[in-house]
């Protein structure tokens, strides 16, 4: 059955098949993979977990075997190359990574290797690239005709529009100038045009093809809540859909992360803090245990999780709001990469729009074009916040998709009751418009919540605002409907959180039209005994299934068994290779195992993840552990 050397040439799709052990591509990679092997350019836009590490590795494995050399891989993601060039190993693929680790002896040893045509991939960082070393060995392999590929991982990284900007990633516009007839392959999950554009443009990719895919990520359930207590809101999350699951949780400081970590190991969870402020060592380790231990929750800034491609992590929880949605969006897109149901939940309020808005206002190494550009992307965050529709209608509708409203989103599965709020939001802006008048300075939030809920404070009293026309006409509303108005006012810009001067609310001209009575305002309802409540009563009613529920449906007690055994095994032979146990094999491809229950090394060909080498290395292992009886 082995096959050693499998005569040449081999195509695209047994490639898929032997090395990877997948039987289909996926979408649009056959034909980004053709067109690379023919050495065109490519641009591919794909969402995280699309698959677009075989989009560039198996043309590299092509264009190898014909004598064309190495593909050089460019990647931020210099802690998680040991990983990736391992996962590679256990395929079957020659793979290297070049590091500032690495002795005088190590490198000039895979300098030897390369110009013998002996490595098909080379993963290097942005800024190795243009050492005059690198460049000098760059040269000598293109010489030889053995440079056969750029593959640009994150290239969205080259774009300040985009949310990870690396300088560093300017300087692969030389790669074409140098080397202008070796094609280049770049990558993102980036998907919004502004960012695009840039990249195209700095990268010099005119004329390369535009892949474009689907952004959808069907597997991912996406809920949004209103944030009241957090953190409590966090552990109910968790306990009752995710325990013993691996996750993310994203808060937006450093302080915040300690606070939530701490707090989740003091309840009994596997959690660890993870932000730009600890030491580098320490990041790497956490990142390590991350990967590598099951069941554990990585509380972290948005320092955390680029090129994280951990494809169980069952949820990502966003305590604070993100900064847009493409962030959002790659962040969530983080979950379930091994296409197993997923959650997607973010808790969010009025101090969360304040500060992101805080942040963009007073960031003074921005020009004022782009506090604009970042101003209107935050308000499409908060009308996705705020929105009584589809959440995957409104996602990809901002990524320019068209589609239907999904079935497993909170608004598909629990539709959120809307109420006419014009009314509301004419009294709340009327209120703004008297404190203004009469005392001729601005206040803030919740001494306008007290002012129009006829609360006679202290702050009140001393500025006379009990006298005002509007004191006390909000009594009918609670405070979190209050909130919730105000919020959406803000999300609307019709009003204006000032940072400069203590967070007060002003008026945008836009409000005049509320204020006239020209436009109504529709809002969603606010849940008044904590957002979560409606989630309960619709679990209740049997009308939403949690996630961990689906992902483990369908196994019988004895697949359940072997499944749990090669957990196990393959816990084992990870700690063993010093690899993520998902570089072995993916939970996905054990849960096959487990299910087929085979009695032969033949019946485990044609699962899912099972390539040759790995058949090869680990079949009679699988078989024994699922054969002994436990
Ligand atoms: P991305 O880089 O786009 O986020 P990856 O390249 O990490 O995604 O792929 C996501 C997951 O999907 C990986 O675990 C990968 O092995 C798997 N995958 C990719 N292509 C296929 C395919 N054609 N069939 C089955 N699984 C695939
Ligand atoms: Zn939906």
């Amino acid at each position: 059955m082995s096959l050693p050397h499998p005569p040449p040439p081999l195509s695209p799709l047994d490639i898929l098949g032997q090395v990877f052990g997948y039987p289909d591509f996926r979408g649009p990679q056959q034909a980004i993979v053709e067109h690379v092997v023919r050495g065109g350019d490519a641009l591919v836009l794909m969402p995280t977990g699309g698959g677009k590490s075989l989009c560039y590795q198996i043309p590299a494995i092509v264009r190898q075997n014909a004598g064309h050399g190495v593909t050089v891989v460019i990647s931020p993601l210099i802690a998680l190359m040991h990983d990736q060039v391992g996962a590679l190993h256990e395929a079957g693929v020659s793979a290297a990574f070049l590091n500032s680790t690495q002795t005088q002896e190590e490198s000039s040893a895979l300098e030897k290797q390369l110009l013998r045509n002996e490595l098909t991939l080379l993963y290097a960082a942005p800024e190795r690239i243009n050492t005059p070393r690198m460049k000098g060995l760059l040269g000598s392999l293109h010489e030889r005709g053995l440079l056969s590929l750029f593959a640009i991982d994150e290239a969205h990284c080259v774009s300040q529009w985009g949310h990870d900007f690396r300088p560093e990633y300017r300087s692969l516009s030389l790669l074409h100038e140098t080397f202008p007839d070796v094609p280049r392959i770049a990558l993102t999950a980036t998907a919004d045009a502004l960012t695009r554009q840039d990249m195209i443009e700095r990268l010099k990719l005119e004329d390369a093809r535009e892949f474009v895919s689907s952004f959808d990520r069907p597997n991912i359930r996406y809920t949004i809540v209103e944030k009241t207590d957090a953190t409590r809101q966090l552990l109910r999350f968790i306990e009752s859909e995710h325990a013993g699951e691996a996750g993310i949780v994203y808060c937006q400081s450093r302080k915040r992360v300690e606070e939530v970590a701490g707090m989740l190991e003091d309840a009994g969870l596997k959690a660890m803090a993870y932000h730009a402020g600890l030491d580098s060592s320490l990041r790497q380790q956490r990142q390590d245990r991350f990967l590598r231990e099951e069941g554990m929750v990585m509380v972290a800034t948005i320092a955390f999780g680029m090129g994280i491609d951990k494809p169980d992590v069952r949820f990502v929880a966003h305590l604070d709001m993100p900064k847009n949605i493409e962030g959002y969006y790659q962040e969530t897109g983080r979950a379930g990469r091994d296409g197993l149901p997923a959650n997607a939940w973010m808790t969010y309020g009025l101090q969360d729009v304040v500060n992101q808005r805080r942040m963009i206002d007073t960031s003074d190494a921005s020009s004022e074009e782009f506090k604009q550009v970042m101003r209107g992307k935050l308000d499409a965050l908060l009308t996705l916040a705020e929105d009584t529709r589809c959440r995957r209608v409104s996602l990809l509708g901002y990524f320019g998709e068209a589609s239907q409203p999904c079935g497993n989103c909170d608004n598909c599965l629990n539709p959120p009751k809307v109420w006419d709020a014009t009314e509301a939001a004419r009294k709340m802006l009327s209120c703004i418009y008297r404190v203004q008048q009469a005392s001729g300075i601005s206040f803030g939030a919740g001494h306008l919540m007290d002012i129009l809920r006829g609360k006679a404070t202290e702050k009140v009293l001393q500025h006379s605002h009990d006298q005002l026309s509007t004191f006390g006409i909000g009594a009918d509303l609670a405070e979190v409907q209050w909130r919730g108005v105000l919020r959406q006012l803000i999300a609307k810009g019709m009003v204006r959180v000032d940072p400069d001067a203590f967070n007060t609310l002003q008026l945008l001209p836009d409000a005049r039209q509320v204020l006239k009575g020209e436009v109504s305002v529709m809002l969603r309802e606010q849940a008044l005994g904590g957002a979560s409540d409606r989630r309960k009563s619709g679990a209740k009613k049997g009308t939403k299934t949690s996630v961990k529920g689906l992902a483990e449906a369908s196994l019988n007690a004895g697949a359940l068994e072997r499944l749990a055994r090669l957990k196990a095994w393959r816990a084992e032979v990870a700690r063993e290779h010093n690899l993520p146990a998902f570089v072995i094999f993916h939970d996905a491809t054990l849960r096959a195992i487990a299910e087929r229950a085979p009695q032969s090394t033949a019946e485990l060909e044609g699962i899912s993840g099972i390539g040759v080498k790995k058949l090869e290395a680990y079949g009679s292992e699988v078989l024994r552990v699922c054969t002994t009886e436990a």
